[in-house]
């Protein structure tokens, strides 16, 4: 979870994101959850307040956000903005990353 996924508004009300976050979790969904997540973001009533946090939190700190959907833009797990078209073949990518993860737990368990 990021802190702007995390925070409630200003009038109390929860962000969707907080009801859904595994959609938005781009290390442990796919390419269906992640067009959800972007769907939600876009008819998010504080999408704009979210882009304005966020924002503000990169030229503050230099803040990437990272596998994750945040205020309607996908970011890989490198902070790079990741386009719609790109996200079967990113997918892929992270299903051979995790494949390398298991398979080298399973030879330190042996
Ligand atoms: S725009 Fe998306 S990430 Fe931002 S608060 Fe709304 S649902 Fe959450």
């Amino acid at each position: 979870m990021n802190q702007v996924q995390g925070a409630k508004t200003s009038v109390g009300q929860q962000r969707p994101c907080r009801s859904h976050l595994d959609l938005f979790d781009m290390d442990q969904s796919g390419p269906t959850e992640w067009r959800t997540a972007q769907r939600i973001c876009g008819a998010c009533p504080f999408l704009a307040a979210c882009r304005a946090e966020l924002a503000e939190l990169q030229a503050e700190t230099g803040f990437k956000p990272l596998a994750t959907i945040w205020a309607g833009d996908a970011y890989t797990s490198s902070g790079t903005i990741l386009p719609p078209a790109r996200f079967d073949r990113y997918a892929l990518a992270v299903a051979a990353r995790q494949d390398v993860r298991d398979s080298s737990n399973a030879a330190t368990a042996a």
